[in-house]
């Protein structure tokens, strides 16, 4: 079974058996070979590669300009060079070659250009399917009306003349109308083989008779059976009264080909601007898809720049970060986008610097907008196009304010009393250490005050547990009050606060403080409904003079506490 002609290669159909000579050969030789053979052409091959063609018309056209034949070789008179073709090309292809080019036979090469063979019209109708002969039914809508006749008296260089005119590849000889004889290229080769005398004679003495003909009505199919049995490449068509009508060739038989191989084309155009179609439909998916993440699900401002910062693209939460509409801020330069907005102190053209090394720069970033600071995680990265060059940058800020105050939460849980919002233990010892060092690089000391509720337990026990809560929150407030900024109030858990006061000038002003401290504690607390009197303790360690660390100034802050509450509490003592 043969493949559609529309995917048909011409490697698959053309002749192999091509007669090819060398350009050395003799003219005379080689129209003998044609003639022998009864071959349309001759191809002059050097080393497997086609050099030049000879055809049966450049032979009448010899004969026609009266050229010597004897002494020449076929290397003179060839045509060359000669136009060849691929053999992976489709029928279609190589008709459409045919019909530009205007040859009827195309020498087929290898990809090595190595004589593969020869495709001819022949060829090309031995491949034609059932299919083709039903669409174009009666010859006479392809056949060809103008045809050229002759007088059987004319002689047979005048005839030979009239078919070296353009697109004539024949004479019909006839007698009133109706053919006589033929004379084609093919006998051309034979009169020219036998030596025949071109000059003398009429054409009625080599014509080639009868004519074969087909009659008006008769199918194109038929005719095309006709001409295959008979091995001729024409048919004389003659009307009901048997004069003649026109002539069919090979050329009219295929020439429906070139409507199919138009359809076949229109056909293909079609299938590819469906695919095109489809993937612009895809890609406008796509779009619509990336347009709506980009710009309704996520909480990150994204710009999308040329390699030269001009904004390509500017999403919603762009326009808001950065308070532009994105109709503004498109095709205007990004320069200074950052630190023109104070958001980070990133400037892009560094930030480039780092993608262009390292494919992406990452960077902090923060903004104020109506008194409220908003956090970032900034991203600068490349966009590579295929060839994996530099042609663009997204600018990325994810907002991380929401992350940015629950961490500030946590660290504050972490760092201070659920109850007072004082520093806890944890923060008052990174400060006393932040104090100690300070000392030891300054001289200038400081002191450390346990103060402990007197009796608090009483107020648990009478007015209940949240009221001793409020208390504790009320002292807490009040102890502040008391000291300076640079001061810490911290809550170590109960009824216990201890005061760090970093830098004192003498001695004498941590007791100054201590004595303030105890003044203030005869004021009553109000909380809630209830007003409650309560004093405190307080023990003092001087720092460096106690001690040096932490531990050792907690622990005699505490014994001096301890001596007040034995002495009689509502005071204070210096541990030394
Ligand atoms: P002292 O004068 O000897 O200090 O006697 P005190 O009654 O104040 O007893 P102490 O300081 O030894 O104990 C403090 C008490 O405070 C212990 C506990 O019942 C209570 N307490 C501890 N934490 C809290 C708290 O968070 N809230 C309340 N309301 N009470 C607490
Ligand atoms: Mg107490």
């Amino acid at each position: 079974m043969s493949l559609p002609i529309n995917k048909t290669r011409i490697r698959q159909i053309i002749s192999r058996q091509v007669v090819s000579v060398t350009p050395e050969t003799p003219l005379s030789e080689a129209i003998a070979i044609m003639a022998d053979a009864k071959i349309s052409c001759l191809v002059i091959v050097e080393k497997k590669r086609p050099l030049g063609i000879f055809t049966e018309r450049d032979l009448v056209k010899l004969a026609n300009r009266k050229t010597a034949i004897a002494n020449r070789q076929i290397g003179e008179v060839m045509t060359s060079p000669v136009v060849t073709i691929p053999g992976v090309l489709t029928v279609f292809e190589a008709y459409s070659l045919m019909l530009t080019n205007r040859i009827r036979h195309h020498v087929v090469v290898d990809h090595f250009g190595r004589l593969l063979g020869l495709m001819t019209q022949t060829d090309l109708i031995n491949h034609l399917g059932h299919e083709y002969f039903l669409e174009m039914r009666k010859i006479e809508q392809v056949m060809t009306t103008g045809v050229m006749t002759v007088t059987p008296d004319l002689p047979i260089s005048d005839a030979l003349a009239a078919m070296a005119g353009p697109g004539i590849s024949c004479v019909v000889v006839e007698d009133a109308f109706r053919p006589l004889g033929i004379l084609t290229e093919r006998d051309a080769v034979r009169l020219m083989s036998e030596g025949i005398d071109l000059e003398n004679g009429p054409v009625s003495s080599v014509m080639s008779t009868p004519v074969l003909t087909v009659k008006v009505g008769t199918t194109v199919h038929k005719a095309t059976m006709l001409m295959k049995k008979e091995h001729i490449r024409r048919v004389v068509v003659v009307g009901e009264n048997g004069t003649i009508a026109g002539i069919i060739t090979q050329s009219d038989i295929i020439k429906g080909l070139e409507g199919k191989y138009i359809e076949l084309l229109k056909e293909i155009i079609r299938e590819k601007e469906d695919v095109f179609q489809q993937t612009a439909r895809e890609l406008l998916d796509k779009t619509i898809y990336l347009d709506n993440i980009l710009s309704s699900t996520i909480n990150m401002a994204i710009i999308a720049m040329d390699s030269s910062f001009v904004i390509k693209y500017f999403n919603p939460m762009a326009e808001k970060v950065f308070d532009c509409r994105s109709a503004v801020a498109i095709g205007h330069s990004a320069l200074g986008l950052l630190t023109l907005e104070e958001i980070s102190t990133l400037s892009l053209p560094l930030a480039k610097e780092i993608v262009e090394k390292e494919g992406k720069c990452l960077f902090p970033a923060e903004i104020k907008r109506n008194g409220n600071f908003l956090y970032y995680d900034g991203s600068l990265s490349g966009i590579l196009d295929k060839q994996g060059r530099l042609v663009g940058f997204v600018l990325m800020l994810n907002d991380i304010t929401e992350r940015r105050h629950h961490e500030d939460t946590i660290h504050n849980l972490a760092y201070h009393d659920s109850l007072t919002g004082l520093p806890n233990r944890t923060l008052l010892y990174d400060r006393l250490g932040q104090a100690l060092t300070a000392t030891k690089r300054t001289g200038i000391g400081g002191a450390l005050m346990i103060l402990d509720l007197d009796r608090f337990k009483d107020v648990n026990d009478t007015l209940g547990h949240s009221m001793g809560d409020l208390l504790i929150k009320a002292v807490g407030e009040r102890l502040e009050g008391l000291l300076r900024k640079s001061d810490t109030v911290s809550r170590m858990g109960g009824d216990e606060f201890v005061l760090l006061l970093p830098t004192i000038g003498s001695l004498e002003s941590a007791v100054v403080s201590a004595s303030k401290i105890i003044a203030a504690f005869r004021k009553p607390f109000f909380c809630g409904e209830h007003t409650l009197n309560v004093t405190a303790s307080i023990g003092i360690v001087d720092f460096p003079d106690d001690g040096d660390d932490a531990e050792t100034l907690l622990k005699k802050a505490d014994i001096a506490l301890y001596r007040v509450k034995g002495q009689g509490r509502d005071n204070y003592q210096r541990y030394t």
